[in-house]
């Protein structure tokens, strides 16, 4: 775990335009403009709309945040209307993309297939997926949730080599927990969390499952961040609601503080 530099992401959903964002990552790059923050990575993902403006702003003022989109279309041009490549993404010096959030699983039809696809797409143009899995409340009541989490790591990572494997974030985000309040005790987040390294292990190498961060997302909080990231396979939050607010979000990447 010491490897590993714990990665704190911002996923906005379809929130703040692209003046408001502006706004927004000036505050917070006011607010991490010191040494402590550089040991902690700090990324926003905002809509697509706004990632012009801040990487505007993130290339004049030499700030050390990195942003990244929420989705991205598998294929990388043509007849896709309404669809985004990663290679416009890459072009935008994009570091990061999202693929397979619940949300996009849940109301815009992504399956597993479509994920794996989309982690491929987006290392073909340099950017690294973070890669969302977890599970619904029914899966966890049935006490389910760890081989269905896996079970959607391993088709989001089909036929995907260990070059590319290595530098993937992952980001455990059981669907009860997002958006609800109710965050995953620092135990349950554990509990996924280490047996996703485990799998990852099995499916490249100890060596390459030690370097691939592990995030957890679903109502994380600055009250409650320290907790999870004091467990041993958890490296990160993926953090939705108290990303938008500038304050909040920088005790989360304070979360030693
Ligand atoms: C998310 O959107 O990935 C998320 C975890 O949302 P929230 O923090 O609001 O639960």
């Amino acid at each position: 775990k010491t490897t590993r530099t714990p990665f704190m992401a911002g996923n906005w959903k379809m929130n703040l335009n692209h003046l408001e964002a502006i706004a927004h990552v000036q505050k917070l790059a006011f607010a991490l403009a010191d040494k402590d923050y550089e040991a902690v990575e700090v990324a926003v993902l905002p809509p697509f709309t706004d990632l012009r403006s801040v990487q505007t702003l993130v290339d004049g003022d030499k700030l050390k945040i990195k942003y990244g989109a929420q989705d991205l279309c598998a294929h990388d041009s043509g007849a896709y209307t309404g669809e985004i490549s990663g290679a416009m993404l890459a072009k935008l010096k994009c570091s990061y993309v999202t693929v397979g959030h619940s949300e996009r699983r849940q109301y815009h039809g992504e399956s597993d297939e479509s994920c794996n696809a989309k982690v491929k797409a987006a290392f073909r143009h340099g950017l690294v997926p973070i890669l969302c899995i977890g599970e619904a409340l029914d899966v966890r009541k049935a006490g389910q949730q760890v081989p269905f989490t896996l079970n959607q790591l391993d088709a989001a990572l089909k036929d995907l080599p260990a070059e590319q494997a290595e530098s993937l974030v992952i980001a455990y985000e059981p669907v009860w927990a997002i958006g609800t309040g109710e965050v995953a005790t620092p135990e349950d987040a554990q509990e996924v969390c280490g047996a996703i390294r485990g799998r990852l292990a099995e499916l490249y190498s100890q060596d390459v499952a030690d370097q691939i961060r592990i995030q957890y997302g679903g109502s994380v909080k600055s009250g409650n961040v320290a907790a999870i990231m004091s467990q041993p396979d958890v490296d990160g939050a993926l953090v939705g609601g108290a990303s938008l607010d500038a304050e909040e979000f920088v005790k989360i990447v304070r979360f030693r503080d």
